[in-house]
């Protein structure tokens, strides 16, 4: 084949975008734009052949759009995980970063928490216990917590015990729903506490706790008790239930609560402390 019928075939097989302003060097096609080939010759055995190719900037281009496909992919899982893993559909858009403002404590200790769960929190099991009165943004800093863990991909899930009674007496396998629940790396019971209070439901309330508790995996429990009430409850059911969660739980008050315990004052500035230890590390 002489060169210049190369040629044409060359330009017969003109990739896609090629474009008018192409040009031809050494009987290939050449980008317009950034000046490599958008041809390539290939050897099959005795055949020699031009294949099309992509140049330099159509090869960016590719991966950009990769880029982008994998960012929206990205997206769309994290987007599936949120919806699955917080419940409550009104508190899928909490973050840090829209804070209002209040209990800028507890907030800054929340932010550490996320920001360094898997390295400082999630290996020892520990948690939080959000305790305080009706409407002092308990639920709100914990769904914080659980958005910043979604958004790095990290498996949670904020329910309620009622929701989770609710799904839990129809199902027949109760130890897979449980198992499923406990593949979260962290678990976020919201409003303990006013769930019923029937044995039968507190029995299931314990399973869930103890299960959580004896695989060592981290719990966050937002609750309208005092401290006081956790600890001394009139119920032993109740009992066994709060000491497994005082044990692996590092109480946070929220303001409007009872703070007459000096004793729990002088623990919250000791886990603040912790809490910072663990950050510089
Ligand atoms: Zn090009």
């Amino acid at each position: 084949m002489n060169t210049s019928l190369k040629s044409i075939v060359s330009l017969c097989q003109q990739p896609q975008g090629a474009d008018s302003r192409d040009y031809l060097k050494d009987g290939l096609l050449f980008c317009h734009k950034c000046h490599t080939p958008k041809q390539v010759v290939v050897q099959f055995g005795p055949n020699v052949r031009t294949e099309n190719c992509n140049c330099e900037c159509a090869k960016l281009k590719w991966e950009d759009r990769k880029k982008q496909r994998e960012l929206r992919e990205r997206q769309h899982y994290h987007e599936n995980m949120r919806t699955r893993g917080i419940q409550d559909a009104a508190l899928r858009a909490c973050c840090f970063e829209q804070s209002d403002g209040s209990n800028p404590d507890n907030m800054a200790i929340a932010q550490i928490y996320a920001a360094t769960f898997m390295e400082d929190f999630y290996p020892h099991g520990s948690g939080l216990l959000l305790w305080g009165d009706v409407g002092t943004g308990k639920s709100y800093v914990a769904a914080c917590i659980a958005n910043a863990l979604i958004s790095q991909g990290i498996p949670t899930l904020m329910t309620s015990f009622t929701r989770i009674y609710n799904e839990l007496f129809p199902e027949l396998d109760k130890n897979k729903y449980i198992d499923a629940i406990n593949y979260n790396r962290l678990l976020i019971i919201d409003d303990l506490g006013v769930e019923q209070q029937k044995n039968f439901a507190l029995e299931n309330l314990f399973t869930v706790i103890d299960e959580r508790y004896k695989s060592n995996k981290p719990l966050i429990i937002t609750t309208n008790l005092t401290l006081e009430q956790m600890e001394h409850p009139a119920q032993m059911a109740h009992k066994r239930i709060y000491d497994r969660i005082l044990e692996k739980c590092t109480p946070l008050a929220f303001d409007g609560c009872n703070k007459r315990q000096e004793k729990r004052l002088v623990n919250f500035a000791a886990a603040r402390q912790q809490f910072a230890v663990a950050k510089r590390k």
